[in-house]
């Protein structure tokens, strides 16, 4: 949003603030046009040139709290924006998931791998919600004609995450400046590879411009660590000296998970530049002004 806005765009912003945060909407002058406090789910009407459909509670934590509504988000909201899209002409980018790739027997996943994903697990509600996503998206493409580009995004992180978001990166941050123990889920073997904000919002926005595009693409940083790595990183940033504290791996938790990024790097010359100890660092910086300043 700040992108666009400093680019000169006009912006409308539709939310349910199901798990946004509307401290981050900027406000006053060289704000958004419109804020429409609305589901996604829903029918909207509005006429846009482009429209970055993100909307869907990202964190296992959130989406299984509510795990039928992250179903409908994930397919009737993808269906709201591409019924929008076809009638306005919008070009849109659609924020699919690594999850596509489920538990992968790939290694790295390129966007031809099909996936190894449990239909009927707890993680299933966002997994299969974002695949059906893909699948009306690039039905909406070869039916209706409408300029539907999606992008895969692997694991993101950065300022102006929730604390409570209940995702890796975030908790560990959270949990190191308060002084309480860091929770590594199972052995912490698990890998992930964890890409900046300020990278995938350059990549959105690439996915957005660039003239021709090849639904999908994988976006998303190609440096993997295992969670315990990620773990020990964070106490080094900060400088701290707390417990490691194991605790029960989550059902169909992914082994391993790294993007292939040839494709985003060939169509949309991207890839990402900060490294993830200068990103941690970033993140960090920020919770702890926000912590000092008793905000949430
Ligand atoms: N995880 C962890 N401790 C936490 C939160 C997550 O060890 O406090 C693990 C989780 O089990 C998974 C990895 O970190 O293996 C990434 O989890 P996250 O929820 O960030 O995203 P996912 O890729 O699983 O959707």
């Amino acid at each position: 949003m700040d992108r666009l806005l400093s680019a000169g765009h006009n912006v409308d912003v539709l939310d349910s603030f199901q798990t946004g945060n509307r401290k981050n909407l900027p406000n006053g002058p060289g704000g958004i046009r419109r804020l429409i406090e609305q589901d996604v789910a829903e029918p909207f009407s509005g006429k846009y040139r482009g429209i970055f459909h993100l909307a869907c509670p990202a964190s296992p934590a959130h989406y299984q709290a509510s795990p039928i509504k992250t179903f409908q988000t994930a397919v009737w909201g993808t269906h709201q924006v591409l019924e929008n899209a076809r009638m306005s002409g919008a070009r849109v980018v659609i924020a699919s998931t690594s999850e596509i790739y489920g538990n992968p027997h790939e290694h790295p996943q390129t966007e031809a791998y099909f996936g190894n994903v449990n239909p009927i697990g707890l993680r299933s509600c966002y997994d299969e919600g974002k695949r059906g996503g893909e699948t009306l998206a690039m039905d909406y493409a070869r039916v209706h004609g409408v300029d539907a580009r999606i992008v895969r995004i692997f694991n993101t992180y950065g300022p102006r995450m929730l604390f409570n978001d209940g995702r890796v990166v975030s908790n560990f941050c959270h949990q190191g400046l308060i002084g309480k123990p860091l929770t590594v889920y199972g052995k912490g073997e698990q890998t992930r590879s964890f890409c900046f904000v300020s990278d995938m919002v350059e990549g959105l926005i690439r996915a957005m411009e660039v003239p021709v595009f090849e639904s999908p693409v994988n976006l998303g940083n190609p440096d993997e660590y295992t969670v315990l790595e990620l773990a020990k990183m964070v106490l080094e940033v900060l400088d701290a000296n707390l417990e490691i504290r194991f605790l029960p791996l989550p059902s169909d938790d992914p082994v391993r998970r790294k993007p292939d990024i040839s494709k985003a790097r060939r169509l949309l010359s991207w890839e990402p530049l900060i490294p993830v100890q200068e990103g941690i660092l970033k993140t960090i910086q920020e919770f702890r002004t926000r912590l000092a300043n008793h905000g949430a």
